[in-house]
């Protein structure tokens, strides 16, 4: 599939702040109102003219989220949820019980359990395949195929997969593509335009950027068939949003690309730095030329953003001990916000994890990147 030109005038930037601009309410604030009320009122002649109805369908915070995001990835439509598992979750059952799906090995953790334990007993089936294999992709592909969810970089492994090469192998063979872009957010890679169908956003993590509220995203190149169908499961099933949740993501987004600019600049810093210290054995970070993935990468993305991971010449207990010894980096799962992270992920992974025992994945925060590097720097060099 051609990449689609660039057909927004104005840059990101400037619509990310735009998009957060009061869409509703003529008081004439800058910034937008929270709209809690739960329920809207007809005419006298029994129609909706203010165009809500009752907010498990639709409120004026998640409808002016949704129009950001939709505006952020270059696509027909988006629908906000709960959480980025919710938007997952959406998109599974829009699904129907027979349907294949192929999905990336290491995409995700927790939609992986989600998949095993909640969709394949309600009917569907999956095959993992390494996406970034585009013949294992092939090879997976089944005639009942209907969707390939792929990550890329995926997290915490920040393999790298062809999105166009997927996108074609599944189109001829009758399937969609879902790509989740939480990593790179749209700052740094715009699926849709290199083929996906739709984007999957835990917006949690970046786009909301403060470790301060959940929430996810599903993004559509196309209002089709089957996006009646997300909508329509969003709207009868609740995985939806609060006001106030909307409104501090749309808060978050108003920052995004400050952010990730930030952050993707911080990390790769990071990563560069601990390639050259003897106690680590790998970074896997795809901006480094010796990562396999690195020239599929900048030709489909302008980074990866704050997350990372390495590797620690030494076993889980030294692994440990050097995450123990970090002081600006806070021991936590997540990423995205002002404070830096590190996690043990084979940890916070349960028993089908894929994670090495040696892995700590690091997510840059907003800190300076001399001070972050002098922490990693003290933590490997007392071990
Ligand atoms: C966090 C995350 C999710 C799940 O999002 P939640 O908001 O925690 O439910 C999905 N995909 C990726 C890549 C994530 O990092």
């Amino acid at each position: 599939m051609p990449i689609k030109p660039h057909r927004k005038r104005i840059s990101l930037a400037t619509r990310a702040v735009r998009a957060a601009s009061a869409l509703y309410g003529d008081e004439r604030s800058i910034a937008p109102p929270i709209f809690l009320s739960t329920t809207f009122e007809r005419d006298p002649e029994g129609e909706y003219s203010g165009g809500f109805i009752y907010s498990r369908e639709d409120n004026p915070n998640r409808r002016q989220l949704e129009h950001a995001l939709t505006d952020l990835e270059d696509g027909a439509d988006a629908a906000a949820f709960a959480s980025g598992s919710a938007a997952a979750m959406t998109l599974f059952q829009a699904l129907r019980p027979g349907d294949h799906v192929v999905v990336a090995e290491d995409s995700y953790y927790s939609i992986r359990v989600m998949l095993d334990e909640v969709f394949v007993p309600w009917g569907l089936s999956v095959t993992y395949a390494d996406c970034a294999d585009l013949n294992a992709v092939e090879a997976a592909l089944a005639p009942e195929t209907r969707l390939v969810f792929i990550e890329t970089p995926s997290n915490p492994l920040l393999r790298i997969t062809d999105i166009t090469g997927v996108a074609a192998l599944a189109h001829a063979a009758g399937a969609i593509v879902a790509c989740d872009n939480t990593l790179p957010t749209p700052v740094l890679q715009q699926p849709l335009a290199h083929g996906a169908d739709l984007v999957v956003h835990a917006t949690t993590k970046y786009l909301a950027g403060n470790h301060d509220v959940m929430g996810g995203a599903l993004v559509t190149a196309r209002a089709d068939d089957f996006w009646k169908r997300v909508r329509a499961q969003q709207k009868l099933c609740g995985a939806i949003p609060s006001p106030f949740a909307s409104w501090l993501t749309l808060r978050g987004i108003t920052s995004l690309v400050q952010r990730v600019r930030w952050q993707n600049e911080s990390a790769l810093a990071l990563a560069e730095f601990l390639a050259t210290h003897p106690a680590v054995r790998e970074v896997l970070h795809p901006g480094l030329p010796t990562h396999p993935g690195h020239a599929l990468a900048a030709q489909q993305s302008s980074g990866s953003g704050g997350l990372f991971s390495f590797r620690v010449n030494g076993d889980a207990d030294d692994t440990l001990r050097v995450a123990a010894r970090l002081r600006l980096f806070r021991r936590a799962t997540s990423f995205g916000g002002p404070d830096s992270l590190v996690e043990h992920r084979a940890s916070v992974e349960g028993t089908a994890s894929k994670t090495p025992g040696d892995l700590l994945r690091l997510a840059a925060g907003l800190e300076d990147a001399g001070d972050l590097i002098a922490d990693l720097q003290q933590a490997l060099d007392a071990g």
